[in-house]
């Protein structure tokens, strides 16, 4: 099994370069706001309480978010591995993950943080409202997941870091240069101990 959490603040480019690791190792992506978007279209019980959140920017409850990511793991036991996309994004999140792993005997290999400054984090996210129409993409929401980032989510750095689970990865130029830098990491997760 390979698990990766791609971790980054919004705009890194997290969904763009999940796309192309599930096509490369055959991953399951577990996007945590994905399904959320998801909640909110099918009006259930949870995306009516996520919408709230969403619209300004704050994180869902750890509570909620926790269960539903337990579901999700549930339903897919005979994966090959998954992406976490946008999750975990408190510590406590992080520490349910682990959790969660270890009873099904694996853990995360590797933690890849996509380094992306402000400016460039608003400038894509502006153009992705324009194009999408996510309303969430709009400036002043912007700031504030930004803002949530740094001030709720970035600590979650600390924790993989402890386990030396952290690759920060340059997360500005190509798609596909970004894209090899990513695979190194990986490959380099991926090889026994000692061999380095
Ligand atoms: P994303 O698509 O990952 O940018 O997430 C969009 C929004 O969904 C965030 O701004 C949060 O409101 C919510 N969200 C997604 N993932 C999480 C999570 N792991 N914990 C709490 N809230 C989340």
């Amino acid at each position: 099994m390979l698990n990766i959490v791609l971790f980054g603040p919004p705009g890194s480019g997290k969904g763009t370069q999940s796309e192309k690791l599930i096509e490369k190792y055959g991953l399951i992506h577990l996007s945590t706001g994905d399904i959320l978007r998801e909640e909110i279209a099918k009006l259930t019980h949870l995306g009516k309480k996520a919408k709230e959140y969403l619209d300004c920017g704050e994180l869902v409850p750890d509570k909620d978010i926790v269960n539903m990511v337990a579901n999700q793991l549930d339903k897919e036991k005979s994966s090959s591995g998954f992406i976490f996309d946008g999750f975990p994004r408190t510590c406590a999140q992080a520490k349910f993950l682990r959790n969660m792993l270890t009873e099904r005997e694996t853990r995360v290999d590797i933690m890849i943080a996509l380094q992306v400054k402000e400016e460039e984090l608003i400038k894509r996210l502006l153009k992705r409202g324009k194009e999408t129409g996510r309303p969430d993409d709009e400036l002043s929401i912007i700031r504030n997941r930004i803002e949530v980032y740094e001030r709720q989510t970035s600590a979650v750095i600390g924790f993989y870091k402890k386990m030396h689970k952290y690759a920060p990865v340059n997360g500005l130029g190509t798609i596909e240069k970004i894209f090899e830098n990513i695979v190194d990491v990986v490959e380099k997760a991926l090889l026994p101990p000692f061999s380095v």
